[in-house]
């Protein structure tokens, strides 16, 4: 007899491997918890991460003619604010006379 019959081979795996980090996985989605949080987490840290560099040139580029930087804490103070909330005071105009 010599029936050929649809043999099964080994079927898929059970357990397809890791994207992340290439280990079986025995997860569901295939992609071990922790790697998944860890793949989000590196995109959201590089995210992060170019943030702050184009936020910071902009605080200095957005000085507006009412505005003026504080030297003291580099924030962006009202031009007619004498003192910065961190304590600087502004030099007045001599326009301005203080007595
Ligand atoms: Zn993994
Ligand atoms: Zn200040």
């Amino acid at each position: 007899m010599s029936a050929k019959k649809p043999q099964p081979l080994i079927s898929r795996p059970k357990h397809d491997r890791c994207p992340v980090c290439g280990e079986i996985s025995y997860s569901q989605t295939g992609v071990h918890p922790q790697c998944a949080m860890r793949q989000a987490d590196a995109k959201r840290m590089k995210h992060i991460a170019r943030k702050p560099a184009a936020a910071s040139r902009k605080s200095v580029d957005a000085a507006k003619p009412w505005q003026r930087i504080c030297p003291k804490c580099k924030a962006l103070q009202h031009i007619r604010k004498k003192v910065c909330p961190c304590g600087h005071t502004f030099p007045v105009p001599s326009t301005v006379s203080q007595r």
